[in-house]
């Protein structure tokens, strides 16, 4: 018999990550997932229109994880009669002895994921409105496309819902004692379980700070940009424009990215894969310059998109959360077992949301993992006790 206010198993943010585990956990315990915000909101790192699902990565083990991400993903749509996933393609651009590049390309290789080769003269027949520097190639990652963001988080919600989860949303959290029983205040009310998952998002190291640890993550603030095709449908998602992924030859500058135009008609999303330092309760503060990785984009586009207008039409604000090698961090509270950490996706990691969720559950029922999780260990960090 449960006591009031008592559940199996509290989540904590109900963002993509903690609303995928939530729903894991869902068919196995009775299960309560909090939010600070009432649902849905824009302050976190989840929201919006579309997202990048691919392949193609640097380290093997993505593109591994990535083979359960898409089936599960395809399972919800089908669960859900709901359209989550256009496929598109991805081009990834860059210099042919870039080490990024290379790495991407031995990944798909080794990986045997449908992709195909282009040089710069492929590039300029198939797709004339990308003007790239001579030297600079591309992979075309077959298996990409879209996800659709906002749709994604609330039928994952939903889904939890009808599993019989409870979501207490527009509930901060602000106290929780560790023990067997895990007690968790919020400006509402207390719970307990025993056990519990974190998944904050940018908030993640306040609500540690609660559990004595802190993790090496910084939070920034990413300018999200549409640009307006000069010509409506250049590089228009119905033209079959795909994907891209710019690898800079400037090993100072981080990767430009880009989805055809499709939400907002006529403008098409590309950002800055990195962005300014900034406390996620700071996020939305007017700023009158406009900001370095704006200008960036604008040189970027100017060269290589020349078919857009090079001032962004829609400006919009989302957080990363990254880690020093930005790897994931999947783990158990170093002193409190029964407390499971998702943190630190670093811009990569609405994709693999039905396989973090998968893992995270399975650390809180203490079942092996279905990954090798040494890659998102926190003891790869050196940590500060804040207690
Ligand atoms: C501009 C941008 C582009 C991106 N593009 C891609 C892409 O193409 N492909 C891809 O795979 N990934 C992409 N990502 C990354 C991906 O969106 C994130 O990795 C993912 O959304 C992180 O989800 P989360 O659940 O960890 O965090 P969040 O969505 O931030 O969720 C955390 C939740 O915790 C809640 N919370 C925090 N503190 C408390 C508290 N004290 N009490 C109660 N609730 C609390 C918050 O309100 C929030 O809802 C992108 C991210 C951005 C910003």
């Amino acid at each position: 018999m449960w006591g009031q206010g008592e559940v199996d198993t509290i989540v904590i943010g109900a963002g993509i990550q903690g609303s995928y585990t939530a729903y894991h956990l869902s068919k196995h315990s009775k299960t309560l997932l909090i939010d600070q915000f009432p649902l849905p909101h824009a302050r976190g790192s989840s929201h919006g229109q579309t997202r990048i699902i691919r392949k193609a990565y640097t380290k093997a083990y993505y593109t591994d994880m990535m083979t359960e991400c898409y089936q599960l993903w395809k399972q919800l749509e089908a669960e859900t009669n709901t359209e989550l996933f256009r496929p598109t393609g991805l081009l990834v651009m860059g210099e042919e002895e870039n080490p990024s590049f290379q790495a991407m390309k031995s990944t798909l290789i080794d990986n045997k994921v449908p992709m195909t080769t282009l040089t710069s003269a492929d590039m300029s027949k198939r797709f004339p409105a990308v003007k790239l520097p001579k030297d600079v190639s591309a992979l075309l990652d077959k298996t990409a496309g879209i996800l659709y963001a906002d749709r994604a988080l609330k039928t994952v919600q939903d889904l939890f819902r009808r599993f019989g989860g409870i979501v207490r949303d527009g509930e901060q959290v602000v106290k929780i004692q560790p023990g067997d029983l895990v007690t968790v205040t919020t400006t509402a009310g207390i719970y307990r379980a025993k056990r519990l998952v974190i998944a904050a998002g940018p908030w993640t190291n306040q609500l540690l700070n609660l559990v004595g640890l802190q993790l090496p993550l910084t939070t920034l603030r990413i300018t999200v940009c549409y640009w307006k095709e000069k010509l409506p449908g250049t590089y228009g998602i119905s033209k079959g424009f795909p994907c891209f992924m710019r690898v800079p030859s400037d090993p100072d500058v981080y990767e430009f990215y880009g989805l055809p135009s499709n939400e907002y008609p006529g403008l098409m999303k590309v950002c800055y894969h990195s962005g300014s330092r900034a406390d996620p309760d700071e996020r939305d503060v007017t700023f009158q310059q406009p900001s370095q990785d704006v200008n960036l984009l604008r040189n970027f586009l100017s060269r290589e998109f020349p078919g857009v207008d090079p001032n962004p039409a829609v400006v919009e604000s989302c957080m990363y959360t990254n880690t020093p090698d930005h790897d994931f961090i999947l783990d158990l509270h170093p002193d409190h077992k029964n407390i499971i950490v998702g943190a630190g996706f670093s811009g990569h990691g609405f994709k693999f949301a039905p396989v973090v969720g998968k893992i995270l559950s399975e650390l809180c029922l203490g079942k092996k993992p279905s990954y090798d999780l040494t890659p998102f260990k926190i003891c790869r960090f050196r940590l500060k006790s804040v207690l």
